[in-house]
């Protein structure tokens, strides 16, 4: 090469790299990328995907499963929710995520804490002023491959992303927040019931997220009140309350509900439409909540139920979506919708407080919500990337397993008649979803569809607490007191935990779905356990007593595994794993009292609550999720930590970091399937 053309060369290049450093991210120098779809249906179970696929009842994905691929996905350790969409949505694993339950505990205190997220109460002037917003931090780590997407220039749109809380801001894109986003009171959502013929011993707290009001009725009209946020400029405990009236119509059945400037006459039987509900927290400022009411009964009896105060998208409390204004956008768009981030009133069905066919009506409505919103985003703005996170599929699976499997201790053939279809219609609407998805896509576009997790049969629960003080790992201080039922508002700080267990003597504690902690010297206030050697025995202790501990009823095994959380995680956030992972054989899960870390009698119970499906401590080699694509996929076995290096792969972006998951191999779009 001639001088000239060196010079040439360089100053070609020189050029190349101001005009790239100028303009960046410059849309000419992003290759043209076809779209990419990813919708997630949480707890889909490829068993029961591929019986109703091979029945025709899903025709359109039996059509990708021909043309593409269907296979089962593996999925995290333990295969809950949370956990499995952190490692979605970054490539990694818990340890890398630092997300391993819905619960973490603070070993200072030994108190639960929500794993999700941390905030921090909002600053007043004078108690009258808010100067300083709630500061809430997103305990997800790693980065969203959405992220990078909107970060390379392409436009990404997310929909009820779970861990979105508070949401991660997209470069030219837009986020809607899902599980995660509290209700207006700061928990996973409290619903509401008032009613004429509540004994006294029933008002208050319910087990899993209820409030149970009595209403007394003076003539016509019945008054209550409906506790909401906490207060900020308090230093006590202290909700901020509103009233609400009940006026009833005997000859009418129905009900009129008067909250704040607004009343409505909804029928028995019925939802009301949402009311605002503004709590003044000081007398210039105010928090804005959505709600509605169903009537259960009108006459003689009053009974009715209130949905979790749900942030108000139209003017939210705390942050939900990005930009800020993206959920004002899409109420102008949709009307109100619900913005809880665990949206269907699985508690309510579960206190029976609700009916089946209530809950079921409501979750399906709130899956075609979804579904409105993610086709209108598809074809308003184009995106290169779009991902849809629906939820139905999951809580409808919760709570009507029992229906399915005539050996659930709340198997009922009656009810089964009338709604051993549930789950497959929730199947269905996911059906549906994608064909239409499919066909609003632009062509030669990428489609995949994942479940985070598939489901068991929770037939039995397991009190891990109990276990561990009848094997001389826990000592109680008084062992003769019943152990104290735990609700789940004792959660959310109201109240005091394991405070008959005698830390000077106490060797591991269980709490959250699946984990069991060391007691350890140095990091719990008052641990006994050393690290190292002793450590290393305790576990191994455990672990082998769990794995031979065998059901009274049956001689058979309970447990599944029982992991080193050091073995099956690693990353930078290794120290907040559990010690031990225990992952339950089917039928089996930790049982509601222990993850609220109580301690009652008895070891093996049968699950009498209607929430009767689980996965949550099941093991992951036998509850995989699914994956579909409209593209022949040349790699097997593929996990949900393969999504995020797939995607960025399809957009021809490097992973930011070193991910445990690996790209998936596309063949070429115009492969010809078998
Ligand atoms: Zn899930």
């Amino acid at each position: 090469m001639g001088i000239g053309r060196i010079v040439a060369a360089c100053c070609i290049a020189v050029l190349a790299v101001v005009e790239a450093g100028c303009q960046r991210p410059l849309k000419a120098t992003r290759p043209q990328v076809p779209q990419v779809v990813v919708l997630g249906f949480d707890g889909v179970d490829p068993q029961l995907l591929s019986k109703w696929m091979s029945r025709g009842k899903l025709p359109h994905l039996a059509q990708l499963a021909r043309s593409g691929m269907f296979e089962p996905l593996g999925t995290t350790n333990p295969p809950e929710s949370p956990v499995a969409w952190a490692s979605f949505a970054t490539g990694l694993n818990p340890g890398g995520t630092g997300i391993f339950d819905f619960l973490t505990r603070d070993p200072q205190t030994y108190l639960p804490q929500l794993a999700l997220a941390k905030s921090r109460k909002p600053e007043f002037l004078f108690n009258l002023v808010p100067i300083k917003g709630p500061q809430i931090t997103n305990e997800r780590h790693g980065t969203p491959f959405y992220k990078a997407v909107a970060d390379a220039g392409y436009k990404a749109v997310v929909l009820r992303m779970p861990l979105e809380f508070p949401p991660t801001p997209l470069a030219g894109g837009k986020l809607w927040a899902g599980l995660g986003v509290p209700d207006i009171r700061a928990t996973w959502g409290t619903f509401f019931y008032f009613s004429t013929d509540l004994e006294p011993w029933d008002a208050g707290d319910t087990e899993f997220g209820g409030r149970l009001v009595s209403l007394q009725m003076r003539g016509d009209t019945a008054s209550a009140s409906i506790d909401g946020p906490l207060d900020p400029t308090s230093k006590t405990f202290r909700r901020i309350s509103v009233p609400v009236q009940f006026t009833v119509h005997p000859v009418q059945n129905s009900v009129t509900i008067h909250l704040g400037p607004d009343d409505e006459t909804v029928g028995q039987g019925h939802w009301s439409g949402w009311f605002h509900v503004a709590f003044p927290i000081t007398p210039f400022f105010a928090v804005h909540a959505i709600a509605r009411f169903y009537i259960i009964s009108a006459f003689p009896e009053v009974r009715v139920y209130m949905s979790p105060l749900n942030i108000d998208p139209a003017s939210p409390a705390l942050p939900i979506s990005y930009p800020s204004d993206f959920s004002a956008e899409l109420v102008e768009n949709h009307g109100l919708f619900k913005t809880l981030g665990w949206w269907d009133d699985t508690w309510a069905l579960n206190e029976e407080k609700i009916g089946e066919g209530v809950f079921l009506d409501d979750a399906l409505r709130t899956m075609e919500k979804l579904s409105e919103i993610t086709l209108d985003e598809l074809s308003r703005d184009h995106p290169r990337l779009l991902v849809s996170i629906f939820t139905g599929t999951d809580s409808v699976s919760h709570m009507f397993y029992r229906l399915i499997d005539p050996k659930s201790p709340r198997y009922d053939p009656q009810l089964a008649r009338q709604y051993g279809n549930a789950i497959l219609e929730t199947y269905q609407q996911m059906d549906r979803v994608v064909g239409e998805v499919e066909k609003a896509m632009e062509s030669g576009g990428t489609l995949l569809v994942v479940s985070d997790h598939g489901f068991h049969s929770f037939r039995y629960g397991f009190n891990t607490n109990t276990w561990l003080v009848e094997n001389g790992f826990m000592q109680l201080k008084n062992p003769a007191a019943a152990g104290k039922a735990y609700t789940l508002s004792d959660l959310f700080g109201q109240g005091s935990f394991f405070p008959n267990v005698d830390w000077r003597h106490t060797k591991a504690y269980a709490l959250g779905l699946g984990q069991i902690y060391l007691n350890l010297r140095g990091r719990e206030r008052d641990g006994i356990v050393s690290p190292g050697q002793e450590a290393d025995q305790v576990m191994d202790a455990i672990r082998r007593k769990l794995l031979a501990y065998r059901d009274p009823r049956t001689g058979q095994p309970v447990l599944e595994n029982v992991y080193l959380g050091r073995q099956i995680f690693h990353g930078a956030y290794l120290r907040k794993a559990p010690d031990l992972q225990l992952d339950f054989r089917p039928g089996y899960r930790t049982s509601w009292q222990t993850s609220l870390g109580a301690i009652p009698p008895g070891i093996i119970q049968p699950n009498r609550r209607k929430w009767s499906g689980d996965h949550c401590s099941s093991d992951p080699s036998d509850t995989p999720g699914i994956f579909l694509s409209n593209r022949v996929v040349l790699s097997s076995r593929p996990s949900l930590l393969d999504i995020a290096p797939s995607v960025l792969s399809l957009f021809h972006i490097n992973p930011p970091g070193t991910l445990d998951g690996h790209a998936l191999q596309f063949a070429p779009q115009d492969a010809v399937s078998h």
